[in-house]
């Protein structure tokens, strides 16, 4: 909060007035003061620190919408991009292991093409929730693209991450999604890695491992989660 200071002295030389407005204050007032001139100063004051908190608030919400997905309200890419250079960055320093999914809705495009493309927002907020709920509020979540979900789980190898995602998977399809009358039976197909000591500057080619992993599983048959262990983290680019 912004703390507006109103010196109250009884100096009245240019330079002290000026020494008080160097060291912070907003404002000064001598004494003998009178009522009426405080109170006014009060009242100007109040105006600069409620344009203050609406400057904090307005800054806060451009941020928020710098990171977040207007739809889902999960991390938007570049928002779970950042969580995952920070895990990346505290897993290289803890020597612990972090996990990198790559989720994507099975023939999704067909929703849209049947139900319209309402009926495909309301799958993805739904798809949305149920995967938060299947997570732990500190793994990282974010809508990566259309219908792609990217999930960071910090101190997590390879055989607990599969477990995770086969959760995950299972959550999305447990029940049909209910979009007006229509029950629509909703799969995702996941692909995921886990990596030990790698750092921030590795990003690309985990991501691009847990997306060649996702390939697989959609080559496969969808609705279904492949896992590739410990990407080779040099001499390979995204
Ligand atoms: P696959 O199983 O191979 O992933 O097939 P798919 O149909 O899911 O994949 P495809 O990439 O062909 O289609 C993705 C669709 O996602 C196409 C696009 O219209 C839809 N989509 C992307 N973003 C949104 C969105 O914000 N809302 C809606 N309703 N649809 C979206
Ligand atoms: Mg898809
Ligand atoms: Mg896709």
């Amino acid at each position: 909060d912004y703390i507006y200071v109103i010196v109250l002295t009884s100096k009245n030389h240019s330079e002290d007035i000026l020494e008080c407005m160097v060291a912070g204050a907003d404002d000064y007032i001598t004494k003998p003061f009178i009522a009426g001139e405080l109170k006014a100063r009060i009242f100007a004051a109040n105006r600069i620190v409620e344009l203050h908190e609406k400057f904090i608030s307005a800054q806060n919400q451009l941020k928020n919408q710098a990171t977040h997905d207007f739809l889902t309200g999960l991390w938007n890419r570049s928002g779970i991009l950042d969580i995952l250079n920070k895990e990346l960055g505290r897993a290289q320093r803890d020597d612990t292991s972090v996990a990198v999914m790559m989720g994507d809705l099975d023939k999704f495009k067909a929703v849209n093409d049947t139900y319209g493309h309402n009926a495909g927002d309301i799958v993805l907020k739904e798809t949305a929730r149920r995967m938060t709920a299947a997570l732990r509020p500190y793994d990282g979540f974010g809508r990566y693209g259309g219908e792609e979900f990217l999930i960071v789980v910090p101190h997590c190898d390879i055989t607990f991450a599969e477990e995770v995602a086969q959760r995950i998977r299972r959550a999305v399809c447990k029940t049909p999604i209910i979009c007006d009358e229509h029950e629509l039976s909703v799969t995702m197909s996941m692909g995921v890695t886990a990596v030990c000591g790698a750092s921030p500057e590795n990003a690309d080619v985990i991501i691009h491992a847990a997306d060649a992993a996702l390939y697989v599983a959609k080559e496969s048959g969808r609705n279904r989660v492949q896992i590739v262990d410990s990407p080779v983290l040099t001499g390979c680019s995204a």
